[in-house]
């Protein structure tokens, strides 16, 4: 009989497995006290669990999680982890110190097929979609590195991979991460972002989470260039879909917007966002483009991310903008890769 792993497992999921072991369904909970609230990985102290029981444990559960290979803190406090997925691939998480907050920014895919022009993880195709295990394993890896006395505090799926390309595996970790026997991680400090895959964006409401969703352009013309998902699925689709997550939830959505240089960034485009989103609940996030080797973009500068913010704000839109982080480490959105040993990034020189 093939072992599960124990980290992909729902609690409703395990109380049926278990059950199907001839176990009572209230030691499902009782486990992911143990495993996920006390971090208590040794058998013989889980003493309200049978003796027979606790022996039989590690015959039908694996406890792997991914491997932590790498760490890089930044300048700022930001700290990137390189996590083995096997088969040389890796995938990695940001861990984003602010304003009181401990925010982890996790991965869902080894590549991504929507192949966003500006995006180093676009570069590289999918190689294959994380399992729930694999993402539930970043937050408990990161967690447990912690200093004690300190938790995180907001979860973002905005690391590598398009979540609702993964939608089973990643609402599965929202709802492990939720489990009030285990972590009580609150659904409402978690946030999906989606480059668009407008039929997916109603699981993000039904599971109770925030949903941001990568608008990055303002006519279909351009964003059909910078977001190959955009032909299949066009901002008016895309806008309605957000109009309809905000009735739903009663929740602002995030937009986020990708300052390119001469290509996003031009006062015409800021009142065009205006335009297209005064009628949608929401807030804007503008992120000056991060560079990254032969992505063909470039950052605009300052004064030009400055004016482009100013015009969103003078006509009243509520508007934010992303404070890089990490850029020392390649560590800041977009800037993520499935790197392995031999990564250019990796020999960059960059250390422990
Ligand atoms: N796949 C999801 C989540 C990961 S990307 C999505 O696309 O929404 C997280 C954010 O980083 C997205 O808003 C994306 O548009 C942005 N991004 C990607 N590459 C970037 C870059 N080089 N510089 C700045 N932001 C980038
Ligand atoms: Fe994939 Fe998001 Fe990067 Fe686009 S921006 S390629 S959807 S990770």
């Amino acid at each position: 009989m093939e072992k599960i792993n124990f980290y992909s497992l729902t609690q409703p999921e395990m109380e049926k497995y278990l059950m199907g072991w001839g176990q009572q369904k209230y030691c499902a909970q009782q486990l992911f006290c143990w495993i996920y609230r006390q971090r208590e990985l040794e058998f013989s102290k889980m003493t309200n669990l049978s003796k027979a029981f606790r022996q039989k444990l590690p015959e039908i559960f694996d406890f792997s999680l991914p491997e932590l290979v790498k760490e890089w803190v930044s300048e700022d406090g930001t700290k990137k982890y390189l996590f083995d997925m096997g088969e040389s691939r890796s995938v990695e998480a940001v861990l984003i110190p602010s304003r009181g907050r401990l925010t982890l920014c996790v991965s869902t895919e080894v590549g991504c097929n929507m192949a966003c022009k500006f995006c180093f993880t676009g570069k590289q195709k999918l190689v294959r979609r994380l399992e729930t295990w694999e993402i539930v394993g970043q937050f408990v890896q990161v967690s447990d590195s912690l200093p004690e006395g300190s938790r995180l505090t907001n979860v973002v799926f905005m690391g590598m991979g398009e979540p609702l390309d993964n939608p089973e595996a990643v609402f599965n970790s929202i709802e492990i991460w939720h489990n009030p026997w285990g972590y009580n991680f609150s659904r409402r400090k978690v946030t999906v972002s989606t480059s668009g895959l407008v039929d997916q964006i109603p699981l993000v409401g039904a599971s109770g989470v925030r949903l941001a969703v990568s608008l990055n352009a303002v006519s279909d013309r351009v964003r059909n260039q910078v977001m190959p998902i955009n032909r299949k699925w066009p901002l008016k689709e895309l806008l309605e879909a957000c109009r309809q997550h905000s009735r739903k939830t009663r929740d602002k959505v995030t937009l986020e917007y990708v300052l390119l240089k001469g290509v996003t960034d031009s006062l015409e485009d800021a009142r065009q966002l205006y335009r297209l989103t005064r009628d949608v609940p929401c807030k804007i996030n503008i992120i000056p483009f991060n560079e990254h080797p032969g992505s063909g973009f470039e950052r605009p500068e300052e004064a030009i991310v400055d004016a482009f913010q100013n015009e969103l704000m003078d006509l009243g839109v509520h508007v934010l903008r992303r404070k890089t982080m990490g850029r020392d480490i390649y560590a800041a959105c977009g800037q993520l890769t499935t790197a392995d040993k031999n990564h250019p990034l990796v020999d960059k020189g960059l250390t422990d």
